[in-house]
């Protein structure tokens, strides 16, 4: 597929370029560069002030159909929009769950009055999301959530344990995978996906410090915590099939504009390799080359997922691209420590600041694990995809 950007696209990149200079100054002149990668935790305040100061621009959600409060953009100008947000040093976006995951649910399997509740709320960066899926017992075998929902005075009671869930910390609601019929015959039904407000005693919110200093996820409790009975999307028991629809959103488009962001950390290589000389170490410049094409094998890896559309069955196309640009991420992080060589291994200060190659090199640790890990992603290729046998459970 070929991509080619007309001159209407040309004018929009301009306008996108502009607004950012001009609004990427200031009191946000601060958050530029900011929240990447191991950095999640950074600035939550002032990144927070920016979520809404994009959203009264309509610099939100700009791939939601216009109906829903988006601004309806094609692929083209989608793409156009995280290159200019990427090159304008445009901080790590706080709202992402929100924009790239529930938001889309919703406008798929909510009701209209969580349409009306939860979108324009998001739109206008006023209220951020957290994932309330993985538990210690329930990672790549999502299906076994113990987290259980029970109906109490019409609300939902909930009691349980999630894990990793990332933004957690600073989120004002969380969408939660519930097991609410513990006798059903398979373990795949009886579960409900609820949406549940963070701001409540009941909830115990403990955050985890990762490798990179940060703690960009936590452990959640939930002891008692309530939410109102109609705050649940799609059929109680039915949960799985919306979770499903997430995960599609999750792995297909959501992930745009972490590419532009994977071109700045690879500019930032090739800058340091030519200043400190590495480049003229043939197997630098080789690992260097495989590196930039293997970007350019994601731009067309995510065009083709973008032109194969979400369903509730995660095509192909997603898990191939998944577990590319994750393996692909890794290799990138350990070409950063090679290309910085000794210093890799050194602080930039005391008591643990790591400077950015380091702090990217420690999180992309993480990449090949979450949003599904890659022994996870070959075996959907080789079932779904390849039709071979399924592995003995
Ligand atoms: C940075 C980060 C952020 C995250 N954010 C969130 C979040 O916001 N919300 C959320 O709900 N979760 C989040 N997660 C959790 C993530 O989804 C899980 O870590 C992931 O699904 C793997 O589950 P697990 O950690 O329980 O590992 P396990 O499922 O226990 O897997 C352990 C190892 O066994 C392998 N394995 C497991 N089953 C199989 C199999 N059938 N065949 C072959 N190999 C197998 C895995 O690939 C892995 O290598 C996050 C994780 C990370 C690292």
């Amino acid at each position: 597929m070929e991509i080619r950007f007309s001159q209407e696209d040309e004018a929009f990149r301009r306008e996108v370029a502009d607004w950012l200079d001009a609004n990427l100054s200031g009191e946000f002149a601060v958050v530029r560069g900011r929240g990447g990668p191991g950095d999640d935790a950074a600035l939550i305040p002032e990144r927070r002030a920016w979520e809404q100061h994009l959203g009264a621009a309509g610099w939100t959600c700009v791939g939601w159909p216009r109906q829903h409060g988006g601004r309806g953009l094609s692929f083209a100008q989608q793409m156009i929009f995280h290159e200019e947000y990427a090159r304008a040093g445009g901080p790590g976006r706080l709202g992402h769950i929100g924009e790239g995951l529930i938001g889309p649910t919703l406008i798929k399997y909510g009701s209209d009055a969580q349409k009306q509740r939860f979108l324009p709320k998001i739109l206008a960066g006023e209220e951020l999301w957290c994932q309330g899926y993985s538990e210690p017992n329930a990672g790549s075998d999502l299906a076994n959530v113990q987290t259980r929902a029970e109906r109490v005075d019409g609300e939902w009671a909930i009691q349980g344990q999630k894990v990793w869930t990332s933004g957690a910390a600073w989120s004002d609601w969380c969408f939660v995978l519930c097991r609410t019929d513990p006798e059903a015959r398979s373990k795949h039904r009886g579960i409900s996906y609820l949406l549940v407000p963070m701001d409540q005693p009941e909830i115990e919110v403990r955050p985890i410090l990762q490798l990179t200093g940060d703690s960009e996820f936590s452990e959640v409790f939930f002891n008692g915590a309530r939410t109102a009975g109609k705050n649940i999307v799609g059929e109680v028991n039915q949960g799985w099939s919306v979770a499903m629809g997430t995960l599609a959103f999750e792995r297909g488009a959501s992930t745009l504009g972490q590419q532009m962001q994977f071109q700045n950390e690879l500019d930032e290589i090739i800058e340091l390799a030519q200043a400190n000389g590495k480049a003229r170490d043939p197997l630098i410049r080789q690992r260097i080359a495989d590196a930039w094409i293997g970007l350019r094998l994601q731009r067309y890896n995510a065009l083709r997922l973008l032109a194969v559309g979400e369903n509730d069955e995660l095509p192909r196309e997603a898990s191939i691209y998944k577990i590319f640009w994750a393996t692909w991420h890794r290799e990138l992080g350990k070409l950063a420590m090679d290309v910085l060589g000794p210093e890799s291994e050194i602080l930039e200060d005391r008591p643990y600041v790591l400077n950015r190659l380091q702090r990217m090199y420690l999180f992309t640790r993480a990449d090949t694990i979450y949003a599904g890990s890659n022994e996870i992603q070959k075996n959907i290729i080789s079932e779904r995809g390849l039709g071979l046998p399924r592995e003995p459970r």
